[in-house]
């Protein structure tokens, strides 16, 4: 069976606003958001496979702001 794994895009307007950034920080169930050295929202790679799509991040923000990626890979490889 394929595994699920996900890619998570953030758009260049959301690091121009550092309340939504610390508000996706914050909310984010699994702790995949962080806010880099140079105050920029970013992805911790190692907690992305703990998405649970609960698709907070996206109502938090508009306009696609981010994006979410499901991708599949199969194990037999
Ligand atoms: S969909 Fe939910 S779990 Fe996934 S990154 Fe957004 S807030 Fe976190």
């Amino acid at each position: 069976m394929p595994a699920m794994f996900i890619t998570i895009e953030i758009d260049k307007s959301v690091h121009k606003d550092q309340d939504l950034c610390n508000r996706l920080v914050s909310m984010c169930p699994v702790d995949i958001f962080e806010i880099s050295e140079n105050s920029q929202l970013k992805t911790i790679e190692e907690n992305l496979d703990e998405c649970t799509l609960c698709n907070l991040c996206i109502e938090a923000s508009s306009d696609e702001q981010i994006k979410i990626e499901k991708l599949y890979r199969s194990d037999s490889n």
